[in-house]
């Protein structure tokens, strides 16, 4: 079965995908990537703790509600940081750098939940469990769907629930953005997850894509995307499945910054991996 997030890596590079995937050569742990896990595991963190801040509200009053929500945010953002320390050390990233730079995001989002809880209270005059079954939109993390009909699967990051009805994927990235719209490979991604929502039976129209300090990019399902998406899937798993090495990607600037790059351009290194690749493909057959 394939992954959305092999999709889009399929885009960037079929050859990069057949490395890592078939041949098994190890990414690197990069920096970016301790910070990108840390912006990750925060989120899922605040959105597992929703329904608790929730229900312990008792005042529609914003201030005081926005400063439970800071509190909350402060403290889940710091105990991440502190959980993921000794990989910071080992690339020389302060702690208080990383909450410095990762706070102003949280502290907006913990803003926008408070927003919409004061009105919604205002509005309904409800508190504790009735509050929480009633409040829309309601948030989801890290949720897994698989398709056999599609052959794809994907782990969601942030699901919204609107009026119990209408399904929202949330993809959240720190990397570089576009000035506008998205990265192909996150168009395919975000695109992908709708699709699995679809197959599940959820009722869903659009997705969003949340790049750090910026504001929400939204995509619409349409048949030419769909199209595009199953199409990908085809391919993909084509690559997952065969030991034919794709070819040299054409655009040599994702070369120049791709981990792959010393293993790729050595024939002998590539000889020996496929090598492996097929003895254990023998190996898995017996
Ligand atoms: S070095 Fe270039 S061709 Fe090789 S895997 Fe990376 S992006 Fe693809």
């Amino acid at each position: 079965m394939v992954s959305a997030t092999q999709l889009s890596s399929y885009l960037y590079c079929p050859r990069k995908l057949f490395l890592s995937n078939v041949l098994l050569v190890e990414e690197p742990i990069k920096a970016e990537l301790v910070l990108g896990t840390i912006w990750h595991q925060t989120y899922e963190s605040l959105n597992n703790s929703e329904e608790s801040i929730v229900t312990s509200i008792a005042t529609s009053n914003y201030q005081e509600i926005f400063d439970i929500y800071r509190h909350k945010y402060s403290k889940i953002l710091r105990d991440v940081i502190l959980k993921n320390k000794s990989k910071l050390k080992e690339f020389n990233t302060s702690m208080i750098d990383v909450f410095n730079k990762y706070w102003p995001n949280f502290e907006e989002e913990a803003k926008e939940h408070a927003l919409n809880i004061s009105s919604f209270i205002s509005k309904h005059k409800i508190f504790g469990k009735e509050l929480w079954n009633e409040l829309t939109p309601k948030i989801l993390s890290e949720q897994y769907f698989k398709s056999k009909k599609l052959n794809l699967s994907g782990v969601i990051d942030v699901i919204e629930i609107h009026e119990n009805k209408f399904h929202v994927p949330i993809e959240l990235k720190t990397g570089k953005f576009p000035e506008k719209g998205m990265w192909d490979g996150h168009r395919i991604q975000l695109a992908a997850y709708m699709l699995l929502l679809d197959d599940a039976g959820k009722n869903v129209n659009e997705a969003v894509m949340k790049y750090r300090g910026t504001d929400k990019r939204i995509l619409s399902m349409n048949s030419f995307l769909k199209e595009e998406v199953l199409d990908l899937i085809n391919k993909t798993s084509t690559v997952l499945n065969s030991l034919e090495v794709p070819k040299y990607v054409d655009n040599k600037n994702k070369c120049k910054s791709c981990q792959f790059k010393d293993t790729c351009y050595d024939q002998d290194a590539i000889k020996k991996l496929l090598a492996d690749a097929t003895n254990r493909l023998k190996t898995s057959k017996k």
